[in-house]
């Protein structure tokens, strides 16, 4: 079909000769059409009525770019129908075709290649006020394949988008940004607070420290919510999979708080908060709330971790007593983790702490097909950015094999929190069709595998289409979740009992611990050494192996409340002595209740 204006007839047989699904939207969905292009565009009424008169001109279709027809519906005498994007010459059109209106959007210069879709604008500030400011960042190794891939089926969907691209992570590395986020990439996600990104390679040594790390924290970015569900037609999908793990994503090990302290022994500080804790457990019960989910399950460690983790679980099971609409439980990390790996069909909402969550989203994504298929969204107050789940895959990059549904997925959430379910959805229903269309990249199959690029044609190809053997995603409104607000922590006293004190020494627990006796001094007793946790005095066990790692413990005299100046002078008679510390830790009352945990075997 040219280019051009149509006629009624002209527009039918064009629909027939499609094979445009008749009855496949309803007139909710035709509505909503209409909203969306009404709020993105400038809205041109045409006589109601005209699709009864058939040479009377209903629209524009553009055949030299993906034009898709979204669906069509027979209603009575009264016919509707909406032709999604017309791509042609350098303007983007957009008809809706509703009893009868056409809409159309003037837009930029497009071009249907994976890689050549250009802003008009180079600064955040100069978008177009009917388009929204996003940052894109392709990133490394397969990033900026399948970030290309994402790129195309955004433009075919229409969906109203300004982008500013900056670059991060390797390049940024080696042109000397130690951080891998250059000033005018932060310039950017702060401005437009929006960043779509493909995965980033942290180059190994060196010091570098991740950028998706960095981002999450630095921008606040609390919430890592990452859906994962199953796919019939996905040959190593396991079925029955409709999972979200909500994952904390700025404390725990993740904070990089790392220090060599002794020839042999390294540690890494896992820090977590009670807010932090309180801020992802209220936001999990948000979402599951705005979606319609039923069930919340927290996973820690706190049989081993009992402060930490603890305090994870303590908080859940508090928001959890707040929401007696949905059902709470608890897995300790392990079997939970197993069990997602096996009977993944049994989640629902899984709510959990930085590492634990990291983990079992790759299990859950890799048990519903694959670790290319998973999105990610890191949701904060100020900003908000956009990830497959996967990593950069070296192994693949340049080879157009990787599967862009991770980034195209986060693409997804992203325009859902932009407040754009309507592309969202077309887009997520699209790509459904397209994997159960048998259309597969060769994560997801041994034969007939296609490229990530006709990967992204397919899913373009199919927009307006719905998926035939599931119900289609539905976003409805925006489901952009209130974000919790939580308030400060009373003021508690806090009383200083003790200190540990940690020794570089090699020797035997007896002969330390007859050492240090001769040393402790008034106002002390030392009470334990452990050696990784273990205690090893008084009372050790032959067997246990230690290192050159030492946890000395002393209490004030009567556990109470002891000057700083005396651990201070504690402290330097040890080091008087030739004991070599290393570090040391208070040990605290909080509101007249212990905050440290015992030696193993105390
Ligand atoms: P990171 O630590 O950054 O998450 P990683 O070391 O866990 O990265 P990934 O980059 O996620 O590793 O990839 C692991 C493997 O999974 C890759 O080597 C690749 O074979 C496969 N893989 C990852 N992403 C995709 C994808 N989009 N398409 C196909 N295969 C993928």
């Amino acid at each position: 079909m040219p280019v051009g204006h149509i006629t009624n007839r002209q527009f039918r047989r064009y629909m027939d000769s499609r094979q445009i699904g008749r009855d496949q939207a309803g007139d909710a969905a035709v509505d909503r059409s209409f909203d969306h292009a009404n709020a993105g565009g400038v809205m041109a009424p045409v006589h109601p009525g005209v699709l009864g008169q058939d040479d009377q001109n209903v629209g524009i279709v553009g055949e030299e770019g993906p034009t898709q027809l979204l669906g069509w519906r027979r209603n009575g005498d009264a016919e509707h129908a909406r032709i999604l994007v017309g791509i042609f010459a350098n303007i983007i059109l957009r008809f809706i075709i509703h009893d009868i209106y056409v809409a159309y959007i003037p837009g930029r210069l497009m071009n249907t290649t994976t890689n050549a879709i250009h802003s008009t604008s180079g600064s955040a500030a100069a978008a177009s006020p009917s388009r929204i400011p996003i940052t894109i960042a392709v990133g490394d190794g397969i990033g900026p394949e399948i970030a290309a891939a994402t790129r195309l089926v955004l433009a075919a969907a229409a969906a109203p988008l300004e982008f500013h691209e900056v670059t991060v992570g390797e390049r940024a590395y080696l042109g000397g940004v130690s951080s891998g986020i250059p000033d005018d990439a932060w310039q950017a996600i702060r401005t437009t607070g929006v960043l779509l990104k493909g995965p980033i390679t942290t180059p190994q040594g060196g010091g570098y420290k991740s950028v998706n790390v960095t981002l999450r924290k630095v921008l606040g970015l609390f919430a890592n919510v990452r859906p994962c569900a199953s796919h019939a037609c996905v040959p190593r999908s396991r079925p029955g999979i409709d999972l979200v793990v909500v994952r904390e994503n700025e404390e725990d090990l993740y904070a990089g708080i790392e220090h060599r302290q002794t020839p042999e022994t390294y540690q890494c500080l896992k820090l977590v908060t009670r807010s932090g804790c309180e801020r992802i457990v209220r936001y999990a019960f948000a979402y599951a709330l705005a979606n319609g989910r039923r069930r919340v399950t927290c996973m820690t460690k706190d049989n081993i971790m009992k402060l930490t983790d603890g305090l994870f679980h303590r908080v859940f099971d508090q928001v959890a007593a707040e929401h007696p609409g949905i059902v709470a439980d608890h897995q300790i990390i392990d079997i939970g983790a197993a069990r997602v790996a096996t009977r993944p069909e049994h989640y629902d909402v899984i709510v959990t702490m930085n590492l634990y969550g990291d983990i079992l989203s790759d299990i859950a994504a890799e048990v519903a097909g694959s670790v290319g298929m998973g999105g990610s969204a890191n949701i904060g107050a100020r900003a908000a950015m956009f990830e497959a789940v996967h990593g950069s895959a070296p192994d693949l990059a340049g080879k157009g094999v990787a599967n862009p549904s991770g980034m195209l997925q986060s693409a997804v959430q992203m325009l859902v929190h932009l407040g754009l379910p309507h592309p969202a959805e077309c887009i997520h229903n699209a790509w459904l069709r397209t994997l159960e269309d048998g259309v597969l990249t060769a994560d997801l199959t041994s034969s007939g595998a296609v490229s990530t690029s006709a990967f992204a044609e397919a899913v373009a190809a199919r927009l307006g289409q719905l998926p035939q053997t599931r119900a289609p995603v539905a976003y409805g409104a925006s489901l952009r979740i209130a974000l919790p607000d939580i308030p400060p922590l009373p003021a508690e006293v806090r009383e200083q009992v003790g200190i540990d004190i940690f020794l570089h020494h090699v020797g035997q627990p007896h002969d330390l611990a007859t050492s240090l006796l001769g040393v402790v001094g008034a106002g002390f007793d030392m009470t334990m050494i452990t050696n990784r946790g273990v205690k090893v005095w008084p009372d050790g066990h032959p067997e246990t192996i230690c290192t050159d790692h030492w946890r000395c413990r002393f209490m004030s005299t009567g556990m109470v409340a002891v000057p700083f100046a005396q651990l201070l002078a504690l402290i330097g008679r040890l080091d008087a002595a030739g004991f070599d510390v290393i570090k040391t830790e208070g040990l605290f009352y909080f509101a007249g209740k212990p905050g440290y945990s015992a030696g193993q075997g105390a």
